[in-house]
């Protein structure tokens, strides 16, 4: 049966609870257990997608087209396994499940109440992931205990460790330890009040893992103990790390994993643990200095969570090489203006993000013209595809005013459009095309030759599409329509032939990157930029690909 581990925050959000969990997964899977994680988020909206990225950060998108909180980013990064729609809830899509059975009748003649049917939804949503072919499910609860809106998630998980034995369940509340400069002190008071509330709600914590700037000594790891009732080894102290993929170990030398496997009667006999991957990938991580500087073209670069997977991505790509990533963001708005100034000059390769909404849509167009013209490295992911064919129209192939129908509707060349079953659609939540999406590449094109194979299945999020009516006009200019969909209704990939790397993916490649397994195309954009920042000539991909798979007579 499955064993399940609870982690909660206290005191504060943000303060890396996901990463935590995410850690927490990664050191389980390093003993040969077989790892789930979930986000619950206590928000009504029903899933993430209709969030701002201003407000949420990105939103992560599953294979099986779910829009999920970025959290299960890291989670899927550090424990190497894809996750699917499951593995978020939210208050919204709890009660939308327990309404539409209330509207069907299930309940008739009863009163529909918090307690137990919202709570027995949430039991079951925790429950469903806990499969014969899973050791331990690991559920993370959004927000801080404390808040409101939490409440039926943690009378569920007190009622859970009922329901399936004390033996099979682990607390873990994550919470912060602040310095206070002035007295020179790390601050335990908060700790003890935010275990205080959560004890209030019936859940004891098994173990605390205190976040803070600074390690945490032994003293005041026996003083959370005294306060907080539990043994001194189950508080661990998890500080700052100046690279996320570091906490596994950290953690780790701190013993959570050995503590968490003692009280779930794992024994180390049969679940050694192995973290030699892990630790050939930080020393990786270590000697990747080579500098590399990528703009980060958007339209929410004042908060970089919005761009999590891709920034994660391009860092993946970085490390592949030994190369210390560094991101420039840059607003979209502001790239012709830089551009006069020459001040892009110095980058050494471009991503355009994808994005929703006109604002910067212009600039982002000339970001894309900047790169072709000037030999620079250059990937397009989504919207970002969309800008790199609006520049080759207009500036290329001579397609006057094209655009985009989401910018400008009268545009005389609409190059991205509505495809028909998109065009009615009045329902904003999870009606773009969702999810993961097969592409054939061209044979002999760079992104054949990056991606190794010519058949790919990449995760999408978007209404639009390039427009078909004018791919022979693109292609006649030049521009190359590298993937399609199996159907070859719909374009997925383009470059530009003879340019080092000029490519644009209908898709979100980002989300499927692992910090040991960079994604082909951030590894061979990061390549071509060092190649640009170190004074080497381009390889042209498909040309040695060509040279490689041309087949013997
Ligand atoms: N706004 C564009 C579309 O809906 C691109 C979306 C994206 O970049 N995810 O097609």
């Amino acid at each position: 049966m499955a064993k399940h581990i609870f982690v909660t925050g206290g005191v504060a959000s943000s303060l890396g609870k996901g990463l935590a969990a995410s850690s927490l997964g990664r050191l389980l899977k390093s003993r040969g257990l077989r790892v789930t994680i979930q986000k619950l988020d206590p928000y009504i909206n029903v899933d993430p997608g209709t969030l701002n990225p201003f407000e949420h950060g990105e939103v992560f998108v599953t294979d099986d087209g779910g829009e999920t909180d970025l959290d299960l980013g890291h989670y899927e990064r550090f424990i190497d396994e894809s996750l699917h729609r499951d593995s978020n809830a939210t208050t919204g899509s709890i009660y939308q499940a327990v309404i539409a059975r209330e509207r069907r009748g299930d309940f008739l003649g009863r009163t529909v109440q918090v307690i137990p049917h919202i709570t027995d939804e949430i039991k079951h949503r925790i429950r469903r992931l806990a499969t014969d072919d899973t050791d331990v499910v690991i559920t993370e609860i959004g927000g801080t205990v404390g808040d409101i809106e939490i409440l039926p998630f943690l009378e569920a998980v007190r009622q859970l460790r009922k329901d399936v034995g004390r033996d099979n369940v682990v607390f873990v509340h994550v919470t912060l330890v602040p310095y206070l400069g002035p007295s020179g002190e790390q601050k335990t008071k908060p700790t003890q009040h935010s275990v205080t509330e959560l004890r209030s709600r019936g859940i004891i914590p098994d173990l605390i893992v205190c976040r803070s700037d600074r390690s945490i000594s032994d003293g005041l790891k026996q003083k959370i103990s005294n306060l907080c009732d539990v043994p001194v080894e189950a508080v661990v102290s998890c500080v700052d790390a100046p690279n996320l993929y570091e906490i596994p170990l950290a953690l780790h030398e701190e013993g959570l994993d050995d503590y968490v496997c003692r009280l779930l009667h794992f024994d180390d006999d049969a679940h050694p643990l192995d973290l030699s991957a892990w630790e050939g990938l930080v020393e990786r991580i270590e000697a990747s200095t080579r500098p590399v500087r990528l703009g980060l073209i958007g339209k929410y670069v004042n908060l970089p969570d919005a761009y999590l997977s891709v920034v994660e991505a391009l860092r993946h790509g970085g490390y592949h090489h030994g190369a210390d990533v560094t991101v420039e963001w840059i607003q979209a708005e502001e790239v012709e203006g830089l551009l006069a100034e020459g001040r892009l000059r110095d980058l050494d390769g471009i991503v355009l993000p994808g994005g929703f909404g006109e604002r910067g849509i212009e600039g982002k167009v000339a970001a894309a013209g900047y790169a072709r013209e000037h030999a620079v490295p250059c990937l397009g992911l989504c919207l970002g595809l969309q800008v790199m064919v609006i520049d080759y129209a207009r500036n290329v192939a001579g397609l006057e005013g094209a655009n985009s129908r989401e910018f400008d509707a009268s545009s005389p060349h609409l190059v991205i459009d509505l495809m028909d079953d998109q065009r009615d659609v009045v329902d904003k939540g999870g009606t773009m095309r969702l999810g993961a999406c097969l592409a054939r590449l061209q044979p002999g094109s760079q992104v054949a030759a990056a991606y190794g194979t010519e058949v790919v299945s990449e995760r999408h999020r978007h209404r639009f599409e390039v427009n078909p009516r004018y791919r022979a006009r693109l292609a006649d200019a030049g521009l190359a329509c590298s993937g399609v969909s199996p159907d070859d209704r719909l374009v997925e990939f383009i470059e530009l032939p003879g340019h080092p790397f000029w490519v644009g993916t209908q898709a979100h490649p980002e989300f499927k990157s692992r910090p040991d397994r960079a994604h082909p195309l951030f590894r061979e954009l990061v390549g071509a930029a060092l190649a640009r920042a170190e004074g080497r000539a381009p390889r042209l991909l498909a040309v040695d690909h060509l040279e490689r798979t041309r087949p013997v007579a």
